[in-house]
């Protein structure tokens, strides 16, 4: 069928009028349904609709029609289930993270969207609800017919809804004016948090807040809101990282609750890693969420105090809510849609994969300034250093997400000593990237590598400097 779900794609503008056409002319079948009855009307109708939708678009079958606004293409054939936007780990040639033998899903709704759009603005992409499980199997052409609108969520404009609060200790820093840092550290694979605190204090003085990986890669760890509320326990300033993958919307909604009342302020929200990289790669993904819809259940506990389902919470967390963005992996050009879908959804920082190239973020960030997605949103750069060339070449061959010009490879390998030049690179990477207008910081990735990302934050004299604006 691959095949003929990208024919779909290509002919996006054709599907696309008629199923406007049908849209427009379906209610007046609704009587007719009435008589049926709903239960005799789905199993009349669906079995058309079903395989006409797996001929034509591979349909997964949610129940909850989106190809009018993925342009024709469904994102339920993401093995992650993205159903806003792509993830940060398409691969160069655009094919997908999971399955390399696929195209991403995404790459090909933002092709057909242009092609609906040819001519015309596309306009800012829909932020789409999380799947309704229960739908699963069910006709949408039923509630076409009833003339129900399509799921959109309709993002709420910044600070018309946000309740005047107590600014806390990393939104204070990302608001002084200064280039703030942080830095990732993964939890322990431990029952002691001696190891854990060991290596942040390797931290302490040096960085504004300290991220707390969620199973990266998709190994199994300490879990993050624990870690996270080790840290915050002892002084430091956490950002608690929470994936998609290994959650549904009732557990990572209780975590949230925990992690507020354990201290947590900031939570950084992502789809996550694709399981089978990792140390369980047995494992199923769940997927529940992605990202963009798990930023806008969080905002929605802090500034309505209520469940995604509604229920009122006693008491909302507060929470400073972040966001991911890839520049350097396609679809390079609908990054920024990205990033302005996670913004509306209720991201007010943002930290990017690994740069190791900064002239690609420099034209990103002139698109960000353009929009001004810089005001909405405080921006920090991600980079890290490696120890080798051979170190730098592997986690782009195997890391997802992670671009390598060949002029750095080249640089490392040339040096006598690789560990020396890495480090350099990394400095000079980090002082080019908190110089570039509406960078508010530098985020640091290294997996246990303390010391070398301490020694690079004093190096690059990062610490007190102010933010160019
Ligand atoms: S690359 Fe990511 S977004 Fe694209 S199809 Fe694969 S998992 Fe989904």
């Amino acid at each position: 069928m691959y095949p003929v779900r990208l024919w779909s794609v290509r002919h996006a503008r054709g599907l696309q009028r008629a199923y406007r056409w049908f849209a427009a002319h379906a209610p007046r079948l609704a009587p007719l349904l009435r008589r049926l009855g709903p239960r005799r009307g789905e199993a009349l109708l669906y079995p058309i609709e079903r395989t006409l939708k797996r001929f034509l678009f591979d349909c997964q079958e949610c129940g909850q029609c989106v190809l009018s606004q993925t342009g024709m293409a469904c994102p339920m054939n993401c093995p992650k289930q993205m159903r806003n936007g792509p993830c940060g780990g398409v691969r160069p040639d655009g094919n997908c993270e999971v399955d390399p033998g696929m195209r991403c899903v995404w790459v090909e709704a933002l092709e057909g969207r242009r092609r609906i759009h040819a001519g015309g603005e596309a306009g800012a992409a829909p932020v789409l609800p999380a799947v309704d499980a229960r739908r699963r199997g069910r006709s949408t052409w039923i509630t076409v017919i009833h003339g129900e609108p399509e799921p959109v969520v309709t993002a709420v404009p910044v600070g018309t809804s946000r309740p005047e609060r107590a600014v806390e200790s990393f939104e204070a820093a990302c608001r002084s004016g200064r280039s703030v840092v942080t830095v990732e550290v993964a939890p322990p694979d431990s029952a002691d948090p001696a190891d854990l605190l060991a290596r942040a204090a390797r931290f302490k003085g040096l960085v504004d807040a300290i991220n707390i990986t969620d199973g990266a890669g998709g190994n199994c760890h300490m879990s993050s809101v624990a870690a996270a509320a080790l840290l915050a326990a002892n002084g430091y300033v956490p950002v608690y990282q929470t994936v998609c993958r290994d959650r549904n919307r009732i557990a990572i909604q209780g975590d949230l609750l925990g992690a507020a009342a354990l201290g947590v302020r900031n939570v950084l929200c992502l789809t996550g890693d694709d399981v089978t990289r990792g140390d369980h790669p047995e494992a199923r993904p769940v997927f529940d969420l992605d990202a963009v819809t798990l930023l806008g259940i969080a905002r929605g506990m802090c500034e309505r105090g209520e469940f995604a389902s509604g229920r009122r919470l006693l008491a909302a967390p507060e929470f400073f809510l972040g966001a991911t963005v890839n520049p350097f992996v396609p679809p390079r050009d609908d990054r920024i849609a990205n990033l302005e879908q996670k913004i509306a959804a209720g991201a007010r920082f943002i930290q990017t994969q690994f740069c190791f190239d900064v002239p690609m973020f420099e034209r990103f960030m002139a698109e960000v300034r353009r929009r001004g997605l810089h005001q909405r949103a405080f921006i920090l750069a991600g980079t890290g250093t490696l120890a080798s060339a051979r170190a730098l070449r592997w986690m782009a061959q195997n890391v997802p997400g992670v671009y390598v010009p060949a002029e750095l490879l080249r640089r490392i390998e040339a040096a006598a000593d690789q560990k020396a030049e890495a480090m350099r690179a990394c400095i000079e990477t980090v002082q080019a990237l908190a110089g570039i207008e509406g960078v508010a910081g530098v985020h640091l990735m290294g997996h246990r590598n303390e010391d070398v990302l301490a020694e690079v934050i004093v190096e690059s004299g990062l610490a007190m400097r102010v933010r160019p604006s």
